[in-house]
């Protein structure tokens, strides 16, 4: 084994939660390997609207948002298959950013920092040795002192595979030009789903639904069939679809979803993002508990690191801060994204979007937390 296959720290998988975790152990010190599958710039399925809570942490971390000119998102409207619609103000509201480019500068930034990447590299399993985890990819073998879980929504090899969530959805997403308001996101329920739309970077807008596979699977797996068998359904996206331009020349997908608790911790791995638990699209937050769950991770492994704790010390932490933080918004987002794609159920959530503010508030307070 040469020298330079050894890491204070491995990160399996250069998504939100992998790179920005890479970022900050990386300012502590620390030497850190990211095995990431693809080559960055990448596009990604993704809604592609950052809630605001997210918005210090990345400025912390070195990323120019106040340079971009990002459109800021503050108003939320929610349609119902036959085109009942609410527009309310969004608080605490966030901003719009593609994946391509955001992955890029956090990539970039990891770089400067001296992280070292493997890129076009699958990793497929690891080995627990004495003080060490050896991980096997596609480019070699590779030795840490500690190793992270950070490679999204579908497990692999012997890392750790959640319990098989009740529904399964996929997920598909365009770039398109329209003339949506650069200050809304939309949530458009149609039968088996909902599509969002918001703006990014560009003078573009991202448009991304979530469909039950079992939806998609009655038109024969056929993304245009279903659009016009059941979004067209919806006045507001009939509209979108007939109207926009669009940029990509056919959809990026995702299958096999599901959304579900799954676990921090196990065999001494540490799990961060998506990887330890999925919430729901619908609100909009999965890119900021990447974030945040990088975040508290980093907290814990430098303390570790400057000898202020053990290693049972900071697994103990980092489980009791990941449930404190993450445990009861995925499990409120499974629910919240149920009642509003039961068709009957809709108009109902619509309603109280609309009339009961407190109602409403305590909705986005499941899924959201402050800023850090
Ligand atoms: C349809 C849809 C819409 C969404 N919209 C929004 C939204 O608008 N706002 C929001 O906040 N969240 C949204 N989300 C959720 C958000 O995309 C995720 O929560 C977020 O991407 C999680 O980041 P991550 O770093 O944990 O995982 P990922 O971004 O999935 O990154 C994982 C990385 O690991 C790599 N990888 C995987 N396997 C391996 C392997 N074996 N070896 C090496 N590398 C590997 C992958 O290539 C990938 O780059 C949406 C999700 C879906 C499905």
């Amino acid at each position: 084994m040469n020298q330079d296959n050894r890491y204070d720290c491995i990160i399996v998988g250069g998504g939100l939660a992998g790179l920005s975790l890479s970022v900050l152990l990386a300012k502590a010190n620390l030497k850190v390997l990211v095995i990431e599958k693809k080559s960055y710039p990448f596009h990604k399925v993704c809604g592609e609207y950052i809630s605001m809570e997210s918005w210090d942490f990345l400025l912390r971390l070195g990323l120019p948002l106040e340079t971009l000119n990002l459109p800021k998102i503050n108003r939320l409207r929610l349609t119902s298959i036959e085109g009942t619609a609410v527009e309310e103000v969004l608080e605490p509201g966030g901003f719009g950013l593609s994946r391509y480019e955001l992955e890029n500068m956090l990539f970039k930034l990891a770089a400067m920092n001296g992280v070292t990447f493997t890129l076009n590299t699958t990793a497929s399993v690891y080995k627990i040795g004495i003080d060490f985890f050896q991980v096997t990819t596609s480019a070699g073998i590779f030795k840490g002192k500690i190793l992270c879980a950070a490679y999204g929504k579908h497990a692999f090899g012997n890392f750790h595979k959640p319990a098989v969530g009740p529904e399964n959805w996929v997920g598909v997403k365009y770039h398109i030009r329209h003339s949506f308001p650069d200050d809304s996101i939309a949530l458009h329920n149609f039968n088996g789903g909902y599509c969002g739309i918001s703006k990014i970077e560009n003078q573009t807008h991202c448009l991304c639904y979530l469909v039950k596979a079992s939806q998609l699977r009655r038109y024969a797996n056929q993304i245009k069939d279903l659009e016009q068998g059941e979004l067209y359904k919806n006045p507001y996206l009939k509209d979108i679809f007939e109207k926009a331009q669009f940029l990509f020349e056919k959809p990026l997908t995702v299958s096999n979803v599901t959304f579900s608790v799954k676990k921090p911790i196990v065999d001494h791995v540490f799990y961060l993002g998506d990887s330890a638990g999925t919430i729901a699209p619908l609100s909009g937050n999965g890119m900021s508990n990447a974030f945040r769950s990088a975040n508290i991770l980093s907290e814990c492994i430098v303390k570790y690191i400057q000898g202020i704790s053990t290693m049972p010390e900071l697994e103990h932490e980092y489980t009791v801060r990941w449930h404190a933080a993450f445990r009861r918004r995925i499990t409120s987002g499974r629910l919240i994204q149920y009642f509003f794609c039961k068709p009957g159920l809709t108009r109902f959530f619509i309603l109280i979007v609309k009339y009961l503010k407190p109602l409403r508030n305590f909705i986005i307070q499941q899924t959201h937390g402050e800023s850090f």
